[in-house]
């Protein structure tokens, strides 16, 4: 098992959004919040072995991640072409250098049927922008339909939504932690340096 500590060195480095995109939420997990979910996902057993899917992959952190914990086949799916280059280079430049497949297109649709169990990690839009409450809903979905597994992690108080949804979906969650995201200044409207995002991070099993 890699320790947390080692895993969130080794992602401390990597680099972020060249220009990030507001209509797309382009927030990148930071590496100790990453590493915490995978941790968790590595104790699970849910990693070794694994097909693991990150939904929205962005510059790739938690795909990256997943394979330097030991996952199987590592899928990174993103529509923005800019950041899977990032992503890439990313995979290349960790220690290790990781292998994944980085897929461009939607999350929500992605073109997979793998072959064994599969795990999606994911840091999906939250629907912060007005209108969109809820945009993680379709990002959920999907785990539903391709995973046995999932973690997620969501706008803070999002539990009953994220519970009510995996129960009619048949699935349960099974584990659940808050935990702090510091997003750094990156959009015009920004007014701080950073800002300490309080999220949640739900393990949910989709019982298929
Ligand atoms: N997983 C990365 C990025 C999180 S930000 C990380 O943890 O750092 C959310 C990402 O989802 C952004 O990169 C955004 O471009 C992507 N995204 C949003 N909607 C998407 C969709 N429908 N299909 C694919 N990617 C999407």
């Amino acid at each position: 098992m890699t320790p947390k500590r080692a895993l969130e060195r080794g992602l401390a480095h990597l680099d972020g959004f060249d220009e990030p995109r507001v209509e797309l939420e382009q927030y990148p997990t930071p590496a100790d919040l990453a590493a915490n979910l995978l941790h968790l996902a590595d104790l699970q057993g849910d990693l070794e072995g694994h097909n693991v899917v990150d939904l929205g992959a962005g510059t790739g952190i938690l795909a990256i991640g997943a394979a330097l914990a030991g996952a199987g086949r590592v899928v990174g799916v993103e529509r923005d072409r800019d950041a899977l280059a990032v992503a890439r280079q990313n995979a290349s430049r960790v220690e290790p250098a990781v292998s994944a497949d980085w897929l461009c297109g939607d999350a929500t649709r992605p073109p997979l049927c793998p072959d064994g169990p599969v795990t999606v990690v994911m840091n999906p839009p939250f629907g912060a922008q007005r209108g969109r409450r809820h945009a993680d809903r379709a990002f959920l979905e999907t785990a539903a339909r391709i995973a046995g597994v999932s973690y997620s992690i969501h706008n803070v108080d999002s539990r009953d939504f994220v519970e009510a949804f995996a129960e009619d979906e048949g699935g349960t969650v099974t584990h659940a932690f808050a935990a702090v995201l510091d997003v750094e200044r990156q959009f015009p409207f920004h007014e701080e340096e950073t800002r300490a995002l309080d999220v949640e991070v739900f393990r949910i099993e989709w019982g298929r």
